[in-house]
């Protein structure tokens, strides 16, 4: 089965992951703020906490965010689940707010709709790789005494009008899953421009732990002392991970291109078949396509699913929009609630995406979608 996506590991990836087993740090150690400072010059300078994956980046960027019970969330519905998940598990309110019909990222206007007095986050998503409205959300966001979140999941390396993921919005979370841009097996980071944000994502990521003498209440207790201030978690990233992680980043321009290559491929072989629509570009956006998200516009996508399956190639839908899981229409989120993102599950299919896919593969599954519709050359 051909997969919708791949990492690609090369020979330096496996000689700087076995080189951080010769030494004494395998976990959290240089190798982590090595990949910090990397992963810094590649979000516009802004500082990177890196930790075990995007969910984690989420619910550290949401903790330090001071996100809690008696709030209001607004998110972006067509997404994984964990941008939604994260902010209802620390007790905020989440309020889903609908998406644009083209890109599939969050509507400003349906935002704006949605804030509360009590709205102290934004969150959008930037779909399959082509970032938010970053200039009008964070225009609402802050209006309303709010920070813009952007899950990045699927995004870094792109830009929108020339400034880059990750110097967009307040916090910037990251995924290094491996279907991702980038892998580090299980990984994530979070971005902000802000002190504090920084400051409390790090503390979230160790047990809110304070080691530093001028900041304790307990400062006599003696060396050995360590006191925590505010509740966190373990969400440190490894030092065996980490490496892998500034490994794969040397080639992240070169899997952006790639990816751009493939994408522009499918577009080319799909162009004519009115059966589909090939993703939406906006003016000023320079994606980094993480998916290939065509839409079946004849109702028949659930049968080139499975014809494209029957036939090895391993597509997949995302998603199916997140208050649709059982966990929300059991707290009373009912369908119907934002018809765009509805419509966009319904005909959407992600075709296989990944550097390492050769282009007679991305032919092979054109031409198969082309036949499925009856296009026979
Ligand atoms: C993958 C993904 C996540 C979660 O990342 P993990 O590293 O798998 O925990 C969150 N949001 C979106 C949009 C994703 O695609």
């Amino acid at each position: 089965m051909l997969p919708y996506g791949r990492q690609s590991i090369s020979a330096e990836d496996v000689e700087a992951v076995t080189a951080v087993l010769g030494t004494d740090w395998l976990t959290t150690g240089p190798a982590v703020t090595r990949f910090e400072d990397d992963l810094s010059a590649h979000v516009g300078g802004n500082p990177a906490v890196a930790v075990t994956s995007g969910t984690a980046a989420l619910h550290v960027a949401y903790a330090a965010a001071g996100v809690g019970p008696g709030q209001d969330v607004v998110v972006a519905p067509l997404t994984f689940v964990a941008t939604a998940s994260a902010a209802a598990l620390l007790g905020a309110n989440v309020v889903f707010a609908d998406v644009s019909p083209d890109t599939g990222n969050l509507d400003p206007d349906a935002a704006k709709a949605a804030l509360t007095p009590n709205t102290t986050v934004v969150s959008g998503v930037d779909y399959a790789g082509h970032p938010i409205d970053a200039e009008p959300l964070r225009e609402i966001a802050h209006g309303a005494g709010a920070l813009l979140l952007e899950d990045a999941a699927h995004s870094i390396g792109g830009t929108w009008h020339g400034r880059p993921v990750g110097d967009l919005a307040d916090l910037t979370t990251l995924s290094f899953f491996p279907t991702k841009n980038l892998t580090t097996a299980e990984g994530g980071a979070v971005v902000s421009p802000r002190d504090d944000l920084v400051a409390g994502a790090r503390s979230f990521r160790n047990h809110g732990l304070v080691r530093d003498r001028a900041a304790q209440r307990f400062p006599d207790e003696g060396p050995w002392h360590q006191e925590v201030h505010a509740f966190g978690l373990n969400y440190r990233l490894p030092d065996l991970l980490a490496a892998l992680g500034s490994s794969q980043l040397t080639r992240l321009a070169a899997f952006t291109a790639r990816r751009a290559e493939i994408h522009a491929r499918y577009d080319a072989a799909l162009a004519d078949v009115a059966e589909v629509r090939t993703p939406s570009r906006r003016d000023g956006a320079d994606p980094a396509w993480h998916l290939y998200p065509l839409r079946v516009l004849d109702g028949r996508r659930r049968e080139l699913f499975d014809h494209l399956r029957g036939n090895g190639i391993g597509v997949q839908v995302n998603y199916v929009p997140a208050y649709w899981h059982p966990v929300f229409a059991d707290l009373g989120y009912r369908r119907g609630l934002c018809p765009n993102a509805e419509e966009y599950y319904a005909q959407q299919i992600s075709l296989p995406l990944f550097p390492d896919l050769a282009d007679a593969d991305v032919d092979r599954v054109a031409q198969l979608v082309r036949e499925f519709f009856g296009h026979r050359e």
